[in-house]
């Protein structure tokens, strides 16, 4: 008898159109059949909710509806692990195409997670802190009976913040125990782990530094130009300028600035704590970012949204290593295209992997009901990655890109564990 899944010529289909051509690749090399592409593919559980939230709008009330998402897609490895984002264009497709990547990332560098990912398609900046607390309670209210520090533990993504994690963490407490290892990345008074903020751009610039050593530049040397200046992008920079690179570009979503001979990122940071952007930071020439992307330079740094360097702009990029801060910042042609020219890109599940590797270590905390030293969780969130980037780079000696060899450990991890654990 026909199965449903041998009517799908490649199970991948249901998948976002980069992740499909980069998992393709991989499931094509590994020798998959379509069973195993199947499994690996599908996600656990989908759940989409409507979030009703009176907002103030011209002066009066108004009911608004938003439209959240969680998206659980594999938990062979331990239990759903991914950040919420709160964006205008989350959709269900965005959100599975980043639950899964959580999947692989956990599996790379190797924690005891699966992959989730979910949001609501709003834009936080149109609400009253009061209004982003409802939307925030609301919402996990109906997120209530799938998530829990054993089950699915969300996190920070885009525009969430400490302050949002603290207002999951308390509306699930009202129902159940004190369980603060329900969610990470919270305020350091809550529960969260010293170091967790700082963790992703740390991750990041501890990679770009690796990857410049395997390109035979000391960091210190490196001219960098990074894309993004939230959470992320902050960071990034901050811990590169320790490094000694030379962090000549950046920019927000009002466009950016530019200075040869390095900004000074401390007073970036500073400038954008006082006026909400980067623009009139004195000392700086703007520029935009299609030019910051186009900047002669050794590092770029995407650490915005999907899909930044495309088809469109790729053939700009001079820089001779990007590092992907942000998921999915690279489109799939754009990633050949670049690689064809001998440009390194370091995948996102490795880049950026430092956040939930913080994350995992402020759940065993939280859990354990101790806290680490900052120190101590850096310094282990670099030995995970470094672990990680040296299997990457050993599996990409065959001659495949980093990409590449990245998805392959992980893809194969997760296989593993689904065949060791059974159905
Ligand atoms: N949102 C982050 C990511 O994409 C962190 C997820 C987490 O800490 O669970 O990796």
């Amino acid at each position: 008898m026909e199965t449903s899944n041998e009517e799908m010529a490649h199970p991948e289909e249901r998948c976002h159109s980069d992740q499909r051509a980069f998992l393709s690749r991989v499931f094509d090399r590994l020798g998959l059949d379509r069973a195993a592409r199947t499994l690996l593919t599908n996600s656990f559980r989908e759940v989409t909710v409507q979030v009703p939230v009176r907002v103030q709008r011209g002066g009066r009330a108004v009911l608004e509806t938003f439209e959240g998402y969680r998206v659980q897609h594999n938990h062979a490895r331990g239990p759903f692990k991914g950040g919420l984002r709160f964006h205008p264009d989350v959709d269900i497709v965005e959100v599975r195409a980043l639950a899964q990547l959580m999947t692989w990332k956990t599996s790379l560098v190797d924690i005891p997670f699966g992959g989730a990912k979910g949001g609501i398609a709003v834009d936080p900046g149109r609400l009253t802190g009061d209004e982003l607390e409802t939307l925030t309670k609301r919402f996990t209210q109906k997120l209530m009976p799938i998530i829990g520090p054993m089950r699915d533990i969300p996190a920070p993504d885009v525009n969430t913040s400490p302050q949002i994690m603290a207002w999951i963490f308390e509306e699930y407490s009202k129902t159940h125990d004190y369980a603060p290892a329900v969610v990470t990345g919270k305020p350091v008074e809550l529960g969260g782990a010293r170091g967790r903020l700082e963790a992703t751009g740390h991750g990041v610039a501890f990679i770009t530094a690796l990857a410049c050593r395997d390109r035979g530049l000391a960091v210190a040397d490196a001219r960098v130009a990074i894309q993004g200046f939230g959470n992320v992008g902050s960071h990034t920079a901050r811990r590169l300028s320790e490094l000694g690179a030379r962090v000549v570009a950046i920019s927000d979503v009002h466009g950016g600035v530019y200075r040869g001979d390095g900004l000074d990122v401390a007073a970036a940071i500073k400038h954008v704590a006082q006026t909400g952007r980067l623009q009139g930071l004195a000392g700086a020439e703007p520029i935009d970012n299609a030019q910051l992307l186009a900047l002669p330079c050794d590092v770029l740094i995407p650490a915005a949204l999907g899909g930044a360097i495309n088809e469109d702009n790729e053939a700009d990029v001079q820089a001779s290593v990007v590092v992907e801060a942000a998921n999915m910042p690279v489109t799939h042609g754009a990633d050949d295209a670049l690689g064809e020219r001998g440009i390194t890109v370091v995948p996102d599940i490795l880049a950026n992997a430092g956040g939930v590797i913080a994350s995992y270590f402020e759940w065993v905390q939280d859990i354990q009901q101790l806290g680490w030293e900052e120190s101590e969780l850096l310094g282990r969130m670099e030995a995970l990655l470094e672990r990680a980037w040296a299997a990457t780079v050993s599996a990409a000696g065959g001659g495949s890109g980093l990409r590449t060899s990245a998805y392959e450990i992980a893809v194969e991890r997760v296989l593993h564990a689904i065949e060791l654990r059974g159905f």
